[in-house]
């Protein structure tokens, strides 16, 4: 998909409005639109990356940086000592419905286990 269509990556290129709370030269975070959670996040790579399966070794880096960023995230926004969830949807069966990797961030209440 070219980068033009993608919608995250036109919220990267600031082509689309989005509540951005983060970024740095590798990594944007914002607001998720739909929100699972009183602070549901989405931290994504710059870089378009469609999915987890199209990951390869050059993406190592970007993904360690996904998941430190929501730390980051968690403590600035107050439920890192209550607990949080990172989640990373693949594919059909793991409901993914945008085609640039995210890292959903859910936290400010008591989630619950398994997933549906
Ligand atoms: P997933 O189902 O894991 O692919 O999650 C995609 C997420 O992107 C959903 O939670 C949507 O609510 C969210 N989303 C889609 N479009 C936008 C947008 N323009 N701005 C913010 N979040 C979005
Ligand atoms: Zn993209």
């Amino acid at each position: 998909m070219p980068a033009e269509e993608c919608v995250f990556c036109r919220i990267v290129a600031k082509q689309i409005p989005s509540e951005i709370v983060y970024e740095d030269e590798h990594v944007v975070a914002f607001r998720d639109i739909n929100p699972q959670a009183p602070t549901h996040l989405l931290v994504i790579p710059r870089r378009h990356i469609p999915s987890l399966v199209e990951v390869t070794e050059d993406d190592i880096e970007v993904l360690g940086r996904l998941q430190y960023v929501a730390s980051l995230l968690a403590k600035e926004h107050g439920f890192a000592d209550d607990g949080f969830r990172t989640v990373l949807n693949c594919g059909q069966h793991g409901q993914q419905t945008v085609f640039h990797i995210h890292l959903h961030v859910l936290g400010g209440r008591q989630l619950t286990w398994p997933p549906g």
